[in-house]
């Protein structure tokens, strides 16, 4: 779905991601990971082209990104980013899931269509927030707005959905309820997702594989098992854990050490 060779992109104040590769499968649920700054942000920044290649380049469906429209490119990939985003607007929660239906107008068209109305419709359906449709964004608690901007993102009806820390606000009942609608989507709709998460046991339990990143550049690429172990964590985040086995998922479950220099369990 898609292939990123050797990219090398930044900005001018300093920060560059230096020579990145690693390729997204279809279907697959792919998690970004690496410490505050490493370069997640940036990645997907690269990837829904914002910020340009200086070397190499990144290929969707086996098209250079950079080829594609704006359009065409906003129909295929939809993004949920990092700030809170647009959310103060004076929108009711259905208009401003129909903002993902724009890259679908015609020039010159004003109201939506049959279809989009279908698509908002269900798209609200599926991220459960039916119910708010005539309720302001701007009033919405942090789980509800969650879904509201995942709706919206959905309503572009994406091939692959971009995620970046999509549950960074919000408290364990509602990262969970956000992580298992975007795995429902993921499996029941084969939608293929790339997931920037900073919580190391998220990760863990919903990602098919990770992208570890160090200081713009790719750590480690593997499965949570191969990845979150005690040595590469320490390595990365420069602090020491337990990596034991979550007794539920069987997935790595990662235990912090107060103090800093705890026993570190070999
Ligand atoms: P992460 O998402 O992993 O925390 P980012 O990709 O946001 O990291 O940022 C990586 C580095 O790039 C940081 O040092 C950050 O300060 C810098 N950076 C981010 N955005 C910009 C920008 N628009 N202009 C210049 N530097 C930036
Ligand atoms: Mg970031």
């Amino acid at each position: 779905m898609l292939r990123v060779k050797n990219l090398t992109c930044g900005y001018e104040a300093g920060f560059f991601l230096k020579n990145i590769t690693f390729s997204v499968n279809d279907g697959e649920l792919m998690g970004i990971i690496g410490p505050n700054g490493s370069g997640k942000s940036t990645l997907l920044r690269a990837i829904r082209r914002v910020l340009k290649p200086l070397k190499g380049g990144i290929l969707f469906k086996g098209k250079r990104i950079d080829r594609m429209g704006f359009k065409e490119l906003a129909q295929k990939v939809s993004v949920v980013s990092q700030s809170a985003e647009e959310i103060t607007l004076n929108f009711t929660v259905r208009e401003y899931v129909l903002l993902g239906r724009i890259p679908y107008r015609r020039r010159f068209q004003i109201l939506e269509t049959k279809t989009d109305e279908k698509i908002v419709a269900n798209t609200m359906s599926l991220t459960d927030i039916t119910h708010l449709s005539e309720r302001n964004v701007g009033e919405l608690s942090g789980g509800e707005r969650q879904r509201a901007i995942i709706a919206r993102a959905l309503a572009q009806e994406p091939e692959l959905l971009l995620l970046d820390e999509p549950t960074i606000h919000l408290d364990i009942g509602h990262q969970i309820e956000i992580l298992d609608l975007v795995k429902r989507l993921n499996e029941q709709n084969n939608l293929t997702v790339i997931i920037v998460l900073h919580d190391l046991n998220l990760a863990s339990l919903y990602c098919d594989r990770l992208l570890l990143l160090r200081e713009g550049e790719v750590h480690s690429i593997g499965t949570a098992d191969e990845i979150l172990t005690y040595s590469i964590i320490e390595e990365v985040y420069k602090t020491p854990v337990v990596v034991e086995k979550n007794p539920i998922s069987s997935k790595p479950l990662i235990c912090l050490v107060p103090g800093g220099k705890g026993e570190v369990k070999k």
